[in-house]
């Protein structure tokens, strides 16, 4: 067994979630069969869905279905409360969400709580759900979040104004549908930040402590894919196959970390999205060099993989200057601006940030490593500092 795999006792394998990955699906819907009940309460955003036609080629084909348009990104728990009491009040009997990772993360809380008692609070953490939610179909419209073959969603709690999770494995949507022509209005910048956030997730669930041979083929993948193809679709928006490969990729990216979850990159990353608006890819991606850098520390074969999809040379002695080097040379070859300070962050709560990182380190329980509030400190410094 390849050495990578040294730690690796057993792991379980599950996806069951029927995947339609088609150019021009949302036109075939009635072909497809992607029919989950009698009546659907469809879950979008405020406009990218109607300016796509996505949302207007779904109403046609369900005609009774019951819309609620009103998604904002990093969605709260009102928000799913407000759109679970619709779905319930409305009768329906499925769920249908398009668009972003925030549009598809209430859909699935929606599914929840039209079968369950109470409101979506009470969900955040694992398993939580007692009966069946109603069966969702995700269409995700940006090529990021993966959030079409997870069973998370991630949810703003009003209450304390940090993200929660609900986990269960009962949301895994029944159909994931992926049709790339609906991603080609990305604007740049969601492009980008979308792009990034499925690169952090496959690279983040490649060295994480649930990483198992599968995630990891498809995490290499993944990398491979957006190392590739995200500069070709920057310089060209409208590459119909870049927009393929990168829907594709933030598939496979969803898949891994259904398996593996995130590890410290996320878990830091909350902190400048909530507290700063720093849109979530980008705020992971800030993290990426000096979260490797010291993943080399535990995995150092792994991070030869990104080196060598990277095509850059690497020093055995020094695997974590090849690394920074590496990232470097693709942040600028996709313009991204790899500083904190770019992006709006200021430096003054970064101890405060670490204390609170410290004392919720379930968060990153799936990272290698001991990280004590003062390593803590110096990575989030790091980000002002590349
Ligand atoms: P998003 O918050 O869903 O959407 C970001 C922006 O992109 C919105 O303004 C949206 O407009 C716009 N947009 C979406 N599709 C578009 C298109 N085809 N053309 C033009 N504009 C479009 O972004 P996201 O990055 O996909 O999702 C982020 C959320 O997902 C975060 O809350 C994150 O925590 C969560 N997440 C969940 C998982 C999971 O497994 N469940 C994994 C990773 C991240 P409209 O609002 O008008 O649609």
């Amino acid at each position: 067994m390849n050495s990578i795999y040294r730690n690796i006792q057993e792991f379980q394998y599950l996806m069951p979630t029927r995947i339609i990955f088609k150019a021009d699906a949302i036109s075939e819907l009635q072909s497809l069969s992607v029919s989950l009940g009698t009546k659907p309460f469809i879950v979008t955003g405020k406009q990218s869905s109607k300016k796509n036609g996505a949302l207007n080629k779904v109403v046609k084909t369900f005609p009774n279905a019951v819309v609620f348009d009103s998604v904002e990104e990093n969605p709260t728990d009102e928000t799913c409360n407000k759109a679970g009491q619709i779905c319930k009040d409305n009768q329906c009997d499925w769920v249908i969400g398009i668009g972003g990772g925030s549009p598809l993360d209430v859909s699935k809380v929606v599914a929840g709580l039209a079968t369950n008692e109470g409101v979506c609070e009470q969900y955040f953490g694992r398993d939580l759900f007692k009966y069946t939610p109603l069966p969702i179909l995700a269409i995700p419209t940006t090529s990021g979040t993966g959030s079409e073959v997870t069973p998370y969603a991630v949810i703003t709690s009003t209450k304390n104004n940090t993200k929660q999770t609900v986990a269960d494995y009962k949301l895994f949507p029944k159909i994931a549908l992926l049709d790339p022509l609906l991603t080609i209005t990305l604007p740049h910048q969601i492009t980008l930040s979308t792009a990034l956030d499925a690169l952090s997730q496959s690279m983040e669930g490649l060295v994480s402590k649930k990483a198992n041979p599968i995630s990891d083929c498809l995490a290499i993948e993944s990398c491979r894919l957006i190392f590739h193809w995200l500069p070709k679709i920057l310089a060209n928006p409208d590459c119909i196959e870049g927009r393929y490969w990168l829907l594709y990729a933030s598939l496979l990216s969803g898949i891994v970390i259904a398996h593996t979850g995130t590890t410290l990159v996320h878990a830091l990353g909350y902190f400048y999205t909530l507290n700063y608006n720093v849109p979530h890819g980008i705020a992971n991606a800030l993290f990426l060099i000096p979260m490797f850098k010291r993943n080399i520390l535990f995995l150092p074969e792994k991070l030869k993989i990104i080196v060598n999809l990277l095509q850059e040379e690497y020093d055995k002695d020094n695997l974590d200057i090849s690394i920074k080097k590496a990232l470097l040379r693709f942040f600028k070859e996709i313009n991204f601006l790899y500083t904190a300070h770019s992006w709006g962050v200021s430096d003054k709560q970064l101890h405060t940030f670490a204390e609170q990182l410290y004392s919720d380190s379930y968060r990153f329980r799936n990272q290698y490593g001991d990280f004590s509030v003062k390593d803590l400190s110096l990575i989030f410094k790091e980000t002002f500092e590349l």
